[in-house]
């Protein structure tokens, strides 16, 4: 499996919640589109058994890998975002 698949959702949804991003939709399709675009631009890390993957979680939260993890996200969030008014799943 790859471990991103795990991981990138998870960041996504703690950015969305940060201060910088009120003005973006936070929704689960829009969540989906940042998660699906993020996969396709970072290079897949497969793990084969749980402990392949516990140490590849160890390798990721490293605070440089981190620091660089954020910062996509952030790219890929300003580049993708709708914000509410454009949400393709208006929840009106
Ligand atoms: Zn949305």
């Amino acid at each position: 499996m790859n471990i991103w698949e795990e991981v990138v959702p998870v960041f996504v949804g703690i950015a969305l919640h940060g201060s910088q991003f009120q003005t973006f939709c936070g929704c689960p399709v829009c969540k989906e589109r940042f998660t699906k675009q993020l996969l396709q631009d970072l290079p897949p890390l497969y793990a084969r058994d749980e402990r392949e993957r516990d140490r590849l979680f160890e390798l990721v939260k490293e605070e440089r890998r981190l620091e660089i993890l954020n910062h996509l996200i952030l790219k890929t969030i300003y580049k993708e975002g709708s914000s509410f008014q454009e949400c393709p799943d208006r929840h009106t």
